[in-house]
């Protein structure tokens, strides 16, 4: 399938050169997915050892899935919270510093390989209510006392003001190291730093139907063809689908929309941002914006766990522009979209073994842009046996959806509304 149309696609800088698989091979490491994950995992590897002969195997184009098509916000930290783990305080922080180690490896990525995707520092993580501002000013102490984190600092509402101004929010926290970067060509600049190496092969529009795992790994594609590989990451997230269900369980594919808006007129733009910054709230059901390195308004929100898209996504969008934004809503957006995002139970991402041959990752939960990057280089220092910070997320207990197959989405629905309804109601 071809990219669905949205604002990377439309700005994208990079080609992939690459065909769809039409023989049988044999390789070292197959990885099936060619999004931020396995194409990380693929950098890394070849990095470390560039004779290994490596294939990545892309249903669709590379950064088709949730790589291409985000919010762009280059983050720290998970969705979810590891204290109710069972990972000691110490565990824990190794767990915060390997988000924040994520954020500076993509930079570093970006620097060392030149990769041209617009990267501007700077987030701001907003309080809606009085309570998430209590949570704030805690978790700007977590981060500077107990993980030693000190470029985070809690602002006031005036304070705020320095970067943005909104009549929506009450205080904010400041990240000077997270940002923003179209995470499009990020993906298509570390694909094309790999296929410089021939050991290193990249097919598109072949999808994988099953494999077979004993000594090597037997993977079947749609078009019959297979490849033989000594070991297979598989790295497809929220668009797995059936070709392995228990991985299937653990998540629940959840779509979520974005805007961009280019024709902003500038002075209306600088009545809220007094610079080009990135910014989340604290509702459950989130709102995160940017304002990028081309002064184009990025805004994402909402979601559906059905997969029937609201009437007009885009209008959808400006309920939440006209309380944050108030007067930009009247202006058309370039182009609208969606996305699924794969959610787990616990909010936490899901990485393992399924077996000697099978590792996987999925189910970031939202929050996968920077700490993909660094999924892949554990991946890949766990294969070629130097990492171990792997043992912590196999640790993480991830629990199945309920009622999986005909019933769990109604039961998500429910779920989410419940949260819906507390961001409602919080709202004092
Ligand atoms: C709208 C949206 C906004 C988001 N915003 C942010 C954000 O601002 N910040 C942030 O940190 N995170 C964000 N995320 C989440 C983030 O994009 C993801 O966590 C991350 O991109 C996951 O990367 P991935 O490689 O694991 O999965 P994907 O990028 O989804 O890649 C999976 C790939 O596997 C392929 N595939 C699936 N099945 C097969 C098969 N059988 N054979 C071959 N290939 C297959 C798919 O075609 C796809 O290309 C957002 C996600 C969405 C959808």
């Amino acid at each position: 399938m071809e990219y669905s149309d949205n604002y990377y696609v439309r700005t994208k800088s990079y080609s992939i050169n690459s065909n769809k698989l039409n023989e049988s091979l044999q390789c070292d490491v197959c990885i099936i997915g060619g999004g931020l994950s396995g194409i990380s995992t693929a950098y890394y590897l070849n990095k470390i050892n560039p004779n290994l002969k490596i294939i990545i195997l892309e249903k669709n184009k590379i950064g088709w899935g949730a790589s291409g098509r985000n919010g762009g916000q280059l983050l720290h930290d998970y969705s979810g919270n590891f204290s109710s783990q069972k990972h000691s305080n110490n565990e824990q922080k190794q767990l915060w510093n390997f988000t924040i180690d994520a954020v500076r490896e993509v930079k570093k990525n970006i620097k060392d390989l030149n990769i041209k995707c617009d990267l501007v520092e700077g987030y701001l993580l907003t309080a809606v209510t009085r309570s998430h501002d209590e949570e704030l000013k805690k978790y700007v102490d977590l981060l500077n006392n107990k993980y030693d984190y000190s470029s985070a600092s809690y602002l006031s509402k005036e304070e705020m003001k320095r970067y943005f101004e909104s009549p929506y929010y009450k205080s904010a926290m400041f990240d000077k190291e997270c940002g923003q970067i179209h995470p499009l060509n990020y993906c298509l600049g570390l694909a094309q730093e790999i296929l410089k190496n021939k050991n290193c092969k990249i097919f598109e529009d072949s999808s994988v139907e099953s494999y077979t795992s004993e000594n090597k790994v037997k993977i079947l594609l749609d078009s019959g063809c297979n490849v033989t590989a000594d070991k297979m990451i598989l790295c497809c997230n929220a668009y797995i689908g059936n070709l392995n269900k228990k991985l299937r369980r653990k998540i629940m594919p959840v779509k979520t929309y974005v805007s961009a808006f280019k024709d902003i007129p500038k002075d209306e733009i600088n009545k809220f941002f007094k610079r080009q910054i990135t910014i989340g709230d604290m509702l459950f059901v989130l709102n995160y914006f940017r304002l990028d390195k081309n002064n184009n308004l990025i805004f994402g929100g909402g979601v559906s766990y059905s997969n029937v898209d609201p009437i007009n996504l885009e209008n959808s969008l400006k309920k939440s522009i006209k309380k944050i934004l108030p007067g930009l809503e009247k202006y058309k957006a370039w182009c609208t979209w969606s996305g699924h995002v794969a959610i787990t139970v616990n909010r936490l991402p899901h990485i393992g073994a399924i077996d000697k041959n099978i590792l996987f990752a999925q189910g970031y939960s939202g929050h996968g842009l920077a700490i993909t990057t660094m999924v892949g280089r554990m991946i890949a220092e766990v294969l070629l046996s130097r990492n171990n910070d792997f043992e912590l997320f196999k640790k993480v207990e991830h629990r199945n959806f309920p009622g999986f197959g005909v019933l769990d989405t109604p039961l998500l629905v429910l779920a989410m509304s419940y949260f819906k309804l507390k961001d409602l109601l919080s709202f004092k």
